[in-house]
């Protein structure tokens, strides 16, 4: 589970995120929307401590991130597996290589290492890819390897900001199978940073509308839809063909 408790990050005068309140039961998908600007990639670099919050606490399986440091704290970032837009595979890597790297860094012994590549390869559909440098992949399959590396040290949480975005409906379409196979046959609980309706529609169970560092509507997406008067049902309908 993820729960995020009156999270604040300023910088300097500025406040980006202003007292956030988020909770992800665990093998969920939440879905975090809103303009550009509005703080998503500050939350997900927040939940993944890449930042440290101003205030507020980051719960992740019951342990207050925030509250730890050192050994303790990279212990605990084990948990969090993290997907970005560009992937930030290393380009002088083959796929199998990056995917193997968090692995390696923790010294796994090497016949594990291999073993767990080809699993993960299979589970993403790249195991015909495993030895093309990211050059030789297009945007989906990075994606896709990205989302291999993010798994690597079996995390319970998997943040992805706008892992989608740029991609084509085919290569969205197989990048969302994932997420929600990961969810139901791995119990990965996930917190995805969006900006398409689309997204949110195909596999949220939960949505979070943040405007301003503010979440201004929340709730199960079921419960959302059926809101009267709500900006992000409204936003939910579906696109007349
Ligand atoms: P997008 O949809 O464009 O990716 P976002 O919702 O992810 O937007 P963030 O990247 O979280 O937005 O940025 C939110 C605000 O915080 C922006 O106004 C940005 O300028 C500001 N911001 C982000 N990082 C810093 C920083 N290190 N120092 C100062 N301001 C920052
Ligand atoms: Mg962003």
């Amino acid at each position: 589970m993820i729960e995020i408790s009156g999270l604040t990050k300023r910088y300097g005068a500025t406040t980006v995120l202003d007292g956030i309140d988020l909770r992800v039961e665990d093998g969920r998908i939440a879905a975090v929307v809103g303009p550009s600007g509005a703080g998503k990639s500050t939350l997900a670099r927040c939940v993944n401590l890449l930042e440290r919050p101003t205030t507020g606490s980051i719960a992740v399986s019951g342990a207050d991130l925030a509250a730890l440091s050192g050994r303790d704290l990279r212990r605990a970032r084990q948990q969090i597996g993290t997907v970005f837009q560009s992937a930030n595979l290393l380009r002088r890597l083959t796929a199998a290589q990056n995917v193997a790297l968090p692995m390696r860094n923790q010294g796994l012994a090497e016949a594990e290492v291999r073993r767990r590549v080809g699993d993960l390869l299979e589970r993403v559909g790249m195991l015909n890819r495993a030895n093309h440098y990211p050059s030789q992949l297009s945007g989906g399959q990075r994606q896709r390897i990205g989302i291999a590396r993010g798994l690597a040290l079996k995390p319970s949480v998997l943040l992805s900001d706008e892992a989608t975005s740029g991609l084509d409906p085919d290569s969205t379409r197989a990048i969302l199978a994932l997420l929600t196979e990961l969810r139901d046959d791995l119990g990965v609980t996930i917190l995805v940073i969006t900006h398409e309706m689309d997204v949110v529609r195909g596999i949220a169970d939960h949505v979070a509308q943040l405007d301003h560092g503010r979440i201004i509507e929340q709730g199960s997406v079921a419960d959302v839809v059926r809101r009267s008067d709500s900006p992000l049902a409204t936003a939910l309908l579906p696109m007349p063909p």
